[in-house]
């Protein structure tokens, strides 16, 4: 097997990044403060075009860590948190000592499903404990049901920390993912639209809020000539080099989602004559993703010769092609599978008929073939 892997979503360099980290070298500031951090900020915030604060930080886990603190959840309180998400969405529940409390999703965006929403916030204050906050991810790129959660968590008066990881250029009626929640957090990890190498971001309404998360990412220093502590702090922020990538970066963004989605067109029209095979698409204009990851859902039940996710992924393993199951839904996960679970059984379908197939903006018209011919050699 020499053929070069296909990666399911890899780091594509725009040409700038170097340009901006020679700065950083030339003006030697090789540390987590510097004009590639101030200015990533701003681009970042003229691209969301609202009035937001954001911080860069060293990853969308530090992020949404902060972001809890900032929306006052303390040990034994009670999340929210959608099930079917990568575990960095949940696990800052435990950092704090707080409870997960798991929710399902629906099937037309994938995520969290209103209904069973509702009924997890009802049981929890009817057990004594109102919820500090609802943890909502808009997953692979698709936003969730922004209107009906907002109107939930503004019914209960319950924050949203907005899990915008996968979703940065996703819109839903024209607006930015990432501007949705009380708080809202990126990563530009290496596998994610735009990368930093590593990296996050949290967006903030007001700006005494970012000054908070500033001083919480960078250990919590009093005003004093000497090193004072009141509060405890973290070592969160974000390198002066990374975010010189992230400038870079910020220039082909735009690019990236057009490539992403062509991806998705891709692999739409490749599928277009195999019914048991459908592509996770948005079903209604005012849905607009970014497309991260391209998904489909294989129904065993109508396949001929038994073929499955699993003999998919298997046969395109076979021709050095990464794909993966969906996010294994975090109640399902031995970590979390005694913490409670609201919801059916919507996401564990989703876990067992899913698959993520290769949708990097770099790949090349040859990789396109290669992983058309391994899949249609398979259906065929
Ligand atoms: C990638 C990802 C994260 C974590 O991002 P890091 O920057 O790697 O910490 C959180 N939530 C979701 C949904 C993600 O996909």
């Amino acid at each position: 097997m020499n053929q070069p892997k296909i990666w399911l979503s890899s780091p594509h360099m725009g040409g700038t990044e170097l340009e901006y980290i020679q700065e950083a070298f030339d003006t030697n500031w090789i540390a987590p403060v510097g004009t590639n951090i101030t200015e990533f900020e701003n681009d970042l915030e003229k691209y969301l075009s609202k009035n937001l604060f954001v911080t860069a930080l060293n990853s969308a886990t530090s992020a949404i860590h902060l972001g809890l603190i900032l929306l006052n959840v303390k040990k034994d309180d009670i999340v929210i948190c959608q099930s079917f998400t990568f575990a960095a969405s949940a696990n800052p529940i435990l950092y704090l000592g707080a409870t997960p409390v798991f929710v399902d999703s629906e099937l037309e965006t994938w995520n969290l499903c209103p209904i069973a929403l509702e009924e997890a916030i009802l049981d929890t204050i009817s057990k004594g404990k109102k919820p500090k906050a609802i943890i909502t991810v808009h997953l692979y790129g698709v936003p969730y049901k922004i209107d009906e959660i907002r109107t939930i968590a503004n019914k209960y008066n319950i924050p949203i920390l907005e899990d915008s990881a996968e979703a940065l250029g996703s819109c839903y009626k024209g607006q930015k993912c990432g501007t949705f929640g009380d708080i809202s957090v990126f990563s530009f990890n290496g596998n994610k639209i735009i990368t930093t190498s590593g990296g996050g971001a949290i967006v903030t309404q007001n700006y005494e809020l970012k000054k908070k998360a500033e001083f919480l990412a960078s250990q919590s220093k009093d005003e004093a000539p000497h090193y004072q502590h009141s509060e405890l702090g973290y070592n969160y922020q974000m390198s002066n080099i990374n975010a010189g990538i992230g400038r870079g970066q910020m220039k082909v963004l735009n690019e990236h989602i057009i490539l992403r989605r062509e991806m998705h067109d891709f692999y739409v029209a490749l599928f277009e004559k195999t019914p048991e095979i459908s592509v996770f698409s948005t079903s209604s204009p005012d849905y607009f993703s970014n497309y991260w990851l391209t998904s489909i859902l294989v129904n065993p039940d109508e396949t001929k010769n038994g073929i499955n996710r699993e003999t998919i992924r298997l046969a395109l393993l076979d021709s050095n092609i990464e794909c993966r199951p969906l996010w294994k839904p975090m109640h399902l996960q031995p970590l979390y599978k005694d913490y409670p679970f609201y919801g059916n059984n919507v996401s564990e379908t989703l876990f067992e008929k899913g698959l993520s197939l290769p949708s990097g903006s770099n790949l090349t018209d040859s990789d396109k073939e290669r992983i058309s011919t391994a899949l249609l050699n398979l259906l065929s």
